[in-house]
């Protein structure tokens, strides 16, 4: 997703927008001073935290009048704070002409030049966003983003880290990849897909894993996650859409989605069952 925005939208002023549900904006209280913070605003670049995506707002440098910030020559724009997203379970974040008839669960639209819009569409309605202005920290104001664990890819996420934090905890392994607090951006897909790969039981508890068994787990996590962003990467490139990773993936899953149907490893139907109310798939023959 972020690989797809910084693609569509970076250096892109944004001239305004409309907000279809107030309450998909969590910050600020009010839709309008959203859009007004936002107008004139230029998208510079797209990050990633977790599942969060932060896109960093610049503005021209000459500040306004009464404000405090010093006029700077060079560059141009100056650092103006952040636009917040999180997807949640439904949220699709679309590229679009601004003349695309309005999707049914249409929440907030960005517009740009060229007639082009960012249309933020979601069905569940848990999907949210924040505008984060001026020079704040971003996590004092997006709630759960300061309490992220370590990033997949970082080298902070080491076996020894993935063992301490799972350490003799008796919740199964499933819920525990799914707490933001030990790993940001581990999703449901995901985590089944990497306990697949490590062959590991999603209701095992993650007292009872071995030292192996964590560090086949924590690769595989990387692995699955690579991939995916792999996966995505190649829809992003047509421009038509900036969601869908989730979606590309599943299609190649080893178990997720898939109760009922022959493993792509043994033929053993691929079972699931509930984890803290989530669906959880996996082989019962290949994990153990
Ligand atoms: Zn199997």
């Amino acid at each position: 997703m972020r690989l797809g925005l910084n693609q569509v939208t970076s250096g892109q002023e944004i001239l305004g927008g409309d907000v279809l549900r107030p309450r998909t904006i969590a910050h600020p209280v009010s839709a309008g001073d959203f859009l007004a913070g936002l107008q004139g605003a230029t998208l510079a670049q797209w990050h990633r935290r977790g599942k969060y995506l932060l896109a960093e707002l610049c503005k021209p440098a000459s500040a306004p009048e009464g404000s405090a910030v010093p006029r700077q020559p060079l560059p141009h724009l100056a650092k103006a704070g952040w636009l917040g997203v999180h997807l949640r379970m439904t949220g699709q974040l679309l590229w679009l002409d601004r003349d695309t008839p309005l999707h049914k669960h249409t929440r907030v639209r960005l517009f740009f030049t060229d007639n082009r819009e960012l249309r933020f569409v979601d069905q569940r309605t848990f999907g949210q966003m924040w505008l984060v202005w001026g020079a704040a920290d971003p996590s004092a104001t997006i709630s759960g983003l300061g309490q992220l664990g370590p990033e997949p890819f970082s080298a902070e996420f080491s076996a020894q880290y993935l063992a301490k934090a799972l350490g003799h905890r008796r919740r199964t392994v499933k819920t525990a990849l799914l707490d933001q607090s030990i790993i940001a951006g581990a999703g449901n897909i995901y985590a089944d897909e990497a306990l697949f790969k490590a062959g590991v039981r999603p209701d095992s508890l993650c007292a009872d894993l071995s030292l192996e068994q964590i560090a086949k787990l924590r690769e595989a996590l990387i692995e699955v996650l690579q991939e995916a962003i792999i996966a995505g990467g190649s829809t992003i490139r047509n421009f038509v859409s900036v969601a869908g990773v989730n979606g590309n993936y599943a299609g190649a899953a080893w178990v997720y989605g898939r109760a009922g149907l022959p493993c792509r490893v043994c033929g053993t139907p691929v079972d699931r069952l509930k984890l803290a109310g989530r669906s959880s798939h996996f082989c019962p023959q290949c994990q153990k």
